[in-house]
């Protein structure tokens, strides 16, 4: 098969370790349901839905109806789905037919579920996502009592699956003080649900930061771990949160999953004054040599990173020179003189004693380091690593 120009490796033992860290902290109870939006964040959700099934989870969540039939295609018709975001009225039908479990923050939608779910004979599987300040998605609190309500009547054609809501940024210290009126709120909304005899099968408001950071009173009966999975800290917030829950200044619980590498394409000698690429954005300052890699911005390749970043050859730092371009750009190699056409580069990953991880890309610009995966494109060879 022709090759791409990069190709990325998913280690099944960072996954089973990251995943095994975080039941550590949310205790046996919660179900772990793993979320696989954005194409796994990037990774690629036909390995990491196989990956993760190998590692004990078989819940999933995403963004949309989409991706919840990628996940279904890749784990087979028994693993749970749930549909965080989009699910357009149309695939409703899909969605309850095939046992997709959905948040509904609306009460036509809830309405409208019922309705369908009771002309096709089933159940709708709903979580009823609640407001409690963080005012994205979210059923008013002043419509709880209509949807419980409904719950009640219904109960033939929907199954209340789940409750729950969705935390304004747990991962950062200074957003607590929502975070708190979110978890009243929510205790709020369990009361009313108590009182009134509609129970839930689950309550459930976690993702990866309130499940490593606060999981005594945020784990309850579900989490919706996404970044941590994939052992990336959801804030260095979190990770010194973490450093001092166990008293230490150092440790390394989570374990990067990805690893992305590409080839020396071609090596060539720059005189002194020359300019590398277009522009004139880099200039040598003495002879050098340079390599060039075969891979851009069209590719995945954070163009902010131009002039700043670095690759790995022959376990190396190389200092990336002049602009990334759409599919190509170049990197010092003056002092790794052995380097050569064909040498595996390191684009984020481990090499010998160096490695680059994904957070350095934060450091060249505003992107969260979730951004800068969710964006690797699919068109990636991902292989799967011990
Ligand atoms: C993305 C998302 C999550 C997962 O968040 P992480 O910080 O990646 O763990 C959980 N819940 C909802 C509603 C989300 O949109």
């Amino acid at each position: 098969m022709v090759q791409n120009s990069s190709r990325i490796e998913l280690s099944q033992a960072a996954l089973r370790n990251n995943l095994a860290f975080i039941r550590t902290r949310v205790g046996p109870h919660p179900t772990l349901s793993m979320v696989v939006k954005a194409n796994a964040y990037g990774h690629g959700v036909d390995s990491i839905v196989p990956m993760a099934l190998r590692a004990g989870v078989d819940h999933f969540s995403v963004a949309s109806g989409y991706e919840a039939e990628q996940v279904l295609a890749a784990g087979g018709p028994d693993v749970g789905v749930l549909v965080m975001g989009i699910l357009y009225d149309e695939d409703l039908p899909w969605a309850i037919e095939r046992g997709v479990e959905f948040f509904v923050f609306d009460l036509g939608r809830l309405e409208r579920a019922a309705a369908t779910a009771a002309e096709l004979g089933r159940r709708a599987r709903v979580h009823l996502e609640v407001e409690t300040g963080g005012n994205r998605t979210g059923l008013p609190i002043d419509e709880l009592p209509r949807a419980i309500q409904l719950l009640r009547k219904r109960a033939d054609a929907l199954d209340f699956v789940g409750c729950c809501t969705h935390l304004a940024g747990a991962e950062s210290l200074a957003t607590r003080f929502r975070i708190d009126r979110q978890l009243k709120a929510f205790d709020a909304v369990r009361r009313t649900l108590d009182r009134k005899g509609v129970k839930p099968r689950m309550l459930h408001i976690a993702s990866s930061a309130a499940a490593l950071v606060m999981p005594e009173i945020a784990a309850f009966d579900l989490v919706r771990v996404g970044v941590a999975s994939y052992g990336l800290w959801p804030s260095p917030d979190v990770y010194n949160m973490h450093l001092m829950r166990i008293n230490k200044t150092r440790d390394n619980p989570l374990t990067r999953v990805l690893t992305w590498k590409t080839d020396v394409m071609h090596v060539k000698s720059v005189k002194k004054d020359e300019f590398v690429g277009y522009g004139t954005a880099y200039q040598a300052a003495a002879d050098m040599r340079i390599a060039v890699l075969p891979l851009g911005y069209a590719n995945g390749y954070p163009r902010e990173t131009s002039n700043k970043g670095h690759v790995l050859i022959r376990g190396y730092k190389a200092p990336i020179v002049g602009l990334v371009n759409m599919n190509l750009f170049m990197v010092d190699v003056t002092r790794i003189p052995e380097a050569a056409v064909g040498d595996v580069v390191v684009l984020v990953g481990r090499q010998r004693n160096n490695k680059i991880n994904i957070s350095s890309f934060s450091e060249f610009s505003s992107a969260l380091n979730t951004e800068f995966v969710c964006r690797l494109p699919s068109t990636i060879p991902r292989t799967i690593v011990r």
